[in-house]
């Protein structure tokens, strides 16, 4: 009994605490927001900073709460990014296909749906298709200051692409 005592306390509390985070939030003018599939237009990567066809679709920006932002990225077979680095490190999530990723002075390595890649932050790298596949990766980074998430280097050549 006093056992069924605490657990109600606890819900109670669980609940009363719930309730007031939820009017506190309300308070701020803060509300939960959902971006429909297909709201945001793709964009088609820039020849400045990929090799091949790269399409990104932008799924969330940051703004002041959120300093994250995230895009669904996808390469055609070889398409792949320049290298680069990222000021606030960089996650990838891929979702389909096969793709590749290297990190500078280390092997071409394959990647498929589920893995998940950490790019550290100042880590030289690029990521990209695998040459006869094309790749679906989720990149989430942050912003070190507004808008900048990204370091652009020089192009993946042909010949460190295809080092395998
Ligand atoms: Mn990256």
């Amino acid at each position: 009994m006093k056992h069924l005592v605490t657990c109600m306390f606890l819900s109670l509390s669980a609940v009363l605490s719930f309730g007031a985070g939820l009017a506190c939030a309300a308070e701020e003018g803060r509300a939960q927001s959902i971006i429909r599939n297909g709201e945001q237009a793709s964009v088609r990567g820039s020849e400045q900073f990929f090799t091949g066809s790269v399409r990104i679709d932008p799924l969330y920006m940051a703004d002041n709460d959120m300093r994250s932002s995230g895009g669904s990225v996808t390469f055609e077979p070889g398409a792949r990014s320049h290298w680069h680095i990222h000021p606030v490190g960089q996650a990838l999530i891929v979702t389909a296909g096969v793709g590749l990723t290297q990190e500078w002075g280390k092997p071409v390595q394959e990647i498929r749906p589920g893995d998940v890649v950490i790019c550290p932050v100042g880590v030289k790298h690029w990521h990209g298709a695998a040459p006869n596949s094309s790749m679906t990766h989720i990149s989430i980074c942050e912003e070190k200051e507004p808008g900048k998430v990204v370091e652009w280097l020089e192009k993946v050549t042909d010949e460190q692409y295809n080092a395998r």
